[in-house]
């Protein structure tokens, strides 16, 4: 089997040369266990952090160590009476052809209830990120205004969507007048802004207050960086924000140093969150997944009736992996970045 290891930790944005593709042997299944060969992989923001070696939420993969991600695949050895060669099943493999894990770490997935790499995006954890963020967080009330960024990813697409359905009026900001067009036209958006068309902070803000005449009441945070500082005057009184992600800061160490045009300097965002009495709560999903079946149950049918609609942006072959890893950090992803390996 082959897999993909960290070969040395990135100094800003990540680069091929820290990634290695190895060749090692098939695992075996003991009791308990269940061997799967992978289809689908999963690539997701939060990789970029476990690459380097900073304290956070999770432990970095140490330098040599296999990639971690989810995937879905089938069942090729089985050593527990929950699996049988030619099921399906969602577990977290990592960047690699085959995996062990124990059959208690498995999701086992039904092909016939739609396409498995679902399990990676519109009903695997960005999909649930949004759900959760949003409910939780958001507290969406109808004719409330919501913007998002990544609009077109699978946590910003299904923030959108939602709120679309709870009745407010959705504002999507994503990288590129093509993004900008799924946002509407795909995902329903009320309007899309296109964040490379404005050089700084202060012109995409008035561009956003054409596209929120009654101000910003639930900004779901995906990026930070531009788009944060264009949106917090904006923010109406008892606003929310969850924090989900901050991507444009992840290849600068989560400092903001890309923060460059000063508008908001941290004074300036605390001073908003203060006299506009905010609500800002950051999550981390994996904490909240006693919640999952409650999404699977209601988002499931929705996406079954089409009323949730969900893009995937599949690269083929492992080998592949990293440059299309380091592609969706900067927005070289439509949709859900996924990996087919056969
Ligand atoms: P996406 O598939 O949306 O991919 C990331 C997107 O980020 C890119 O496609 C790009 O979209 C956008 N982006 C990259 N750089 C910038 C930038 N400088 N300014 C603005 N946008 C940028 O990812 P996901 O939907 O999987 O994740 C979205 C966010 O949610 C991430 O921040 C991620 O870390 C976070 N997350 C947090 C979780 C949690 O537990 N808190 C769980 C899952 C995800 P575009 O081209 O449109 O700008």
């Amino acid at each position: 089997m082959q897999h993909i290891v960290l070969a040395s930790r990135p100094d800003g944005a990540p680069v091929a040369e820290n990634f290695r593709l190895e060749q090692v042997a098939m695992p075996t299944p003991a009791d308990g266990e269940v061997l799967v060969k992978v289809h689908y992989m999963s690539l997701d923001p939060y990789m970029r952090g476990r690459m380097d070696d900073a304290k956070s939420y999770a432990a970095p993969v140490p330098v040599g160590g296999p990639m971690e991600g989810g995937a879905v695949g089938q069942v090729i050895a089985s050593k527990s009476s929950a699996f049988e060669p030619g099921d399906f099943a969602f577990g977290m493999f990592g960047w690699a052809s085959h995996g062990v894990l124990p059959a208690n770490q498995l999701q086992k997935l039904d092909p016939k209830m739609g396409p498995i790499t679902a399990a990676l995006g519109v009903m695997g954890m960005p999909g649930f990120t949004g759900w959760h963020g949003l409910n939780a967080y958001g507290r969406p009330k109808a004719g409330e205004t919501l913007v998002v960024a990544a609009a077109t990813g699978p946590v910003g697409s299904m923030v959108g969507q939602l709120a679309k359905h709870a009745g407010l009026r959705v504002v999507g900001i994503a990288g590129g007048a093509e993004k900008c067009a799924l946002a509407v036209e795909t995902f329903g958006f009320d309007a899309c802004l296109d964040h490379r068309a404005y050089d700084t902070a202060r012109d995409l803000r008035v561009a956003l207050k054409d596209a929120c005449p009654d101000g910003i009441d639930i900004y779901f945070e995906n990026v930070g960086g531009k788009v944060l500082e264009a949106i917090m005057p904006l923010m109406n009184p008892f606003g929310r924000i969850p924090i989900c992600g901050m991507i444009s800061w992840y290849n600068a160490g989560g400092l903001g140093a890309d923060a460059t045009d000063g508008v908001m300097p941290a004074p300036a965002i605390w001073r908003n969150i203060l006299v506009k009495y905010l609500s800002v709560n950051g999550f981390i999903i994996s904490n909240h997944f006693d919640r999952y079946p409650e999404f699977l149950k209601e988002v499931g049918p929705m996406v079954a009736k089409g009323e949730v609609r969900f893009l995937e942006d599949i690269a083929e072959g492992l080998e592949n992996a990293p440059a299309a890893f380091m592609s969706m950090l900067t927005g070289g992803n439509t949709g859900k970045q996924i990996v087919k390996l056969v």
